[in-house]
């Protein structure tokens, strides 16, 4: 159906939103035989797994996902939906469709060619004739009728009695990203948890002539431990390290940083014949350049031989390289984010059929929820999972 084209039906499905959610749910709904409308305001489906994984896509997680790899009001909630629809099944999708993928750190699976692979598996699941699929339907509106919904706009009218809403959350408005799902379940009575931007880089100021520079740190923030490469950007730091550092962030909270982990610079200062320079020794570990400016930030001369250091500058050595305090002005903000913490809250909503306890026949799934992977496949494990969920419920 072209998206020119005038349409007005009364229907059994209808989902907003054809991302990573929206198009798995369409094809598990249809899998009864019901018919199914999926709805975008796009020009083209799932533009967000375009670009996702640096356009390699890392769709899930060959170690799992874990209710502790999500973060959500109700850390309950997604175990039902994640035990229904394990990574070994997306992973059987992919090998089905013979997608060549490959395995990464920590069992990230990514697309050995491009993330395209990915969009047309999931188009393909969508080739059925019960499931239609409307672009560029835009403004769309929802009314509550007697028995469902009416969905709108100036070239749609679809009545039906179940509607899905997988229209994400705010990252990237640029490619489509809106308040939509939000406001709407705002309307039915969901309380929404307070959005902002997550697995994204932070401000800090002070290291910019490190721009580039990378290497592994141990970052801790809020009672959670990182240690992975931390990436030095001309705004502050970036790289995975921070990217999941910036799950558990507030505004205004610390975090604490080892620059040297898994080792001890009192006792490497101490195995050190006391003529040698104290940043000679460091940059023995760390980049030059990182270690110069180190010693700038923490106010004590790195060019000091060993036992010329104060006792006073010794601690304050070993403390600003193992538990560094910085407290990042902000994060980058929703355009460089990967993921948006918050959404609609959970408390109302069924873990097992995604659907509003407030407003019956209302299905949430995806990321406009309130559940946010960590990196590593998470997001788009929780996208498939709540898409068969619902599925299970609707088909
Ligand atoms: C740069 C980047 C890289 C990422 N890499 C990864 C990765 O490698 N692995 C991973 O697990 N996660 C990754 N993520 C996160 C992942 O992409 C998202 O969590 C996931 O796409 C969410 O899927 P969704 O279907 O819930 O929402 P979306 O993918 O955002 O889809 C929502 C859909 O709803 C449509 N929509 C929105 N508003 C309206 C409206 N008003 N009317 C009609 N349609 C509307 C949008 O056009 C869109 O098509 C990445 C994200 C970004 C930004």
């Amino acid at each position: 159906m072209s998206s020119n084209d005038y349409i007005e039906k009364d229907t059994d499905i209808v989902i907003i939103g054809a991302g990573a959610a929206g198009m798995m749910a369409a094809h598990f709904c249809s899998l009864g035989g019901k018919e199914v409308f999926l709805l975008d305001h796009n020009k083209e489906v799932g533009r967000k797994i375009l670009i996702s994984g640096g356009g390699k896509c890392n769709f899930t997680n060959l170690y799992g996902s874990d209710p502790k790899d999500y973060y959500c009001e109700n850390p309950h909630f997604v175990k039902s939906a994640l035990s229904r629809y394990s990574p070994w099944e997306f992973i059987d999708l992919i090998i089905k469709n013979e997608i060549p993928y490959e395995q990464r750190l920590h069992g990230q699976l990514f697309c050995k060619r491009s993330a395209k692979d990915i969009n047309k598996v999931l188009l393909s699941q969508l080739k059925k004739p019960n499931i239609k699929l409307l672009l560029e339907r835009k403004d769309l509106q929802v009314e509550k009728t007697e028995d469902g919904f009416k969905v709108f706009n100036e070239l749609t009218v679809l009545n039906t009695k179940k509607l899905i809403i997988a229209t994400g959350g705010l990252v990237l408005p640029q490619i489509g990203a809106s308040d939509f799902g939000h406001v709407l379940a705002k309307r039915f009575g969901h309380k929404i948890i307070p959005m902002v931007p997550a697995l994204v880089p932070f401000k800090i100021d002070g290291f910019s002539t490190l721009a580039g520079n990378a290497f592994i740190a141990g970052i801790t923030c809020n009672g959670h431990y990182v240690a992975e490469n931390v990436l030095f950007t001309h705004k502050g730091l970036s790289g995975p390290g921070i990217l999941k550092t910036s799950l558990f962030w507030h505004h205004g909270d610390p975090i604490e940083v080892n620059w040297l982990p898994g080792q001890n610079i009192e006792q490497i200062l101490l195995d050190t014949p006391g003529s040698s320079r104290v940043d000679n020794i460091l940059k023995k570990f760390l980049p030059n350049k990182f270690v110069d400016v180190f010693f700038e930030r923490i106010c004590v001369d790195g060019k000091l031989n060993i036992g010329r250091l104060s006792k006073k500058d010794r601690t304050k050595i070993h403390n600003e390289l193992h538990h560094m305090k910085i407290i990042p002005q902000g994060t980058e903000g929703f355009r460089k984010a990967e993921v948006t913490r918050g959404g609609v809250c959970t408390s109302k909503i069924s873990s097992k059929t995604m659907e509003s306890q407030l407003c019956p026949g209302l299905h949430f799934i995806g990321e406009v929820l309130d559940v946010t992977g960590q990196l590593g496949g998470h997001n788009f494990q929780w996208c498939w999972a709540s898409a068969h969920a619902v599925g299970q419920a609707l088909k």
